[in-house]
């Protein structure tokens, strides 16, 4: 409905100005989160379906803004680089989830690596200096620390990232490729990169056992990483169904809400029995 307002501005043209203002007004906001203390981070187990085991803990940025409620990481993430401040969030993100994997380190929890995501803009804005500050700053060994990246990261220029790479491994640190086969996938990364663990995108798991293509695209995802040597996780396991498919199938690293969602550490922590320390 095309109708003019009062001040002949055309019902679309308001809503233009109303989007216009409220992204100024989300802009602002989050531009001062981490001053205000609006971040927090919720941390999902990675799982060893034969053993049961937790053997990796990704880190999901969380903000809670004081008036309008939780904000999805898909609306906030890509307007943080916009707006340049991804750095320095991801910077607190690195440091807390670092403090937080000594934490369980201190206290006999074998989690496994703890994950984090990184944007491409941070890949390529002194990563590694972001890196050691955060091992620094919570004394954890980098032997417990896993980066997650994605293929945009790559595509500006792949030999840089090559050797930024490599600077990141020397330390101990190993390397996922998440959201595969939903990116720019150039299957070359793989082998040229020494990418340590492949994450298969929650899209293609969703309609497996059912969709016999998505099964057979998902079974040579597997075949291919396991004949490269690269670490295999499935993404988005959902089911009995789906954990029995990719079992079977010789995936055995599962994240997904069949075993766990993310959650605070205090929560996660009173959900780990004993029984997963070793
Ligand atoms: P991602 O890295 O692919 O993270 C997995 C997403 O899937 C998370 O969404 C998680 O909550 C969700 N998930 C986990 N298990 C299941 C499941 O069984 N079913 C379904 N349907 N979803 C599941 P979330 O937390 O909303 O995060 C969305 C994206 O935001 C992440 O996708 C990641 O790309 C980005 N993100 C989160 N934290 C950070 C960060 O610190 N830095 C950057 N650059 N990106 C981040
Ligand atoms: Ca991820
Ligand atoms: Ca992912
Ligand atoms: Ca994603």
């Amino acid at each position: 409905t095309k109708q003019h307002g009062r001040n002949g501005y055309t019902f679309y043209q308001r809503q233009m100005h109303e989007n216009l203002n409220n992204k100024l007004t989300l802009q602002n906001k989050l531009r001062n989160a981490l001053k205000d203390n609006e971040f927090h981070l919720s941390y999902q187990p990675q799982i060893n379906s034969d053993s049961e085991k937790i053997v990796g803990i990704e880190t999901l940025l969380r903000w809670q803004q004081k008036e309008l409620g939780n904000i999805p990481p898909s609306v906030f993430i890509p307007l943080a680089e916009e707006l340049g401040v991804i750095v320095d969030i991801e910077r607190w993100v690195l440091t807390e989830s670092c403090k937080q994997r000594k934490a369980w380190l201190d206290s006999g929890h074998d989690v496994g690596r703890i994950a984090i995501n990184i944007s491409a803009i941070h890949f390529n804005n002194n990563l590694l200096s972001s890196i050691i500050a955060a091992l620094e700053a919570s004394e954890l060994p980098a032997k417990y620390l896993e980066i997650e990246v994605t293929e945009s990261c790559f595509i500006e220029n792949i030999e840089e990232a090559k050797k930024k790479l490599q600077e990141i491994k020397a330390h101990g640190i190993t390397i996922a490729l998440d959201d595969f086969g939903t990116g720019y996938s150039s299957l070359s990364y793989l082998t040229k990169l020494s990418i340590d663990t492949l994450k298969i995108d929650a899209s293609f798991i969703q309609k497996t056992p059912e969709n016999p293509k998505d099964c057979q695209l998902v079974k040579t995802i597997i075949n291919m990483a396991e004949s490269l040597s690269i670490n295999i996780v499935a993404e988005g396991v959902e089911n009995k169904a789906q954990q029995g498919f990719l079992s079977n199938n010789h995936c055995n690293t599962h994240q997904g809400f069949y075993y766990y969602k993310p959650a605070d550490a205090e929560s996660l922590f009173s959900q780990m029995s004993p029984a997963s320390n070793s």
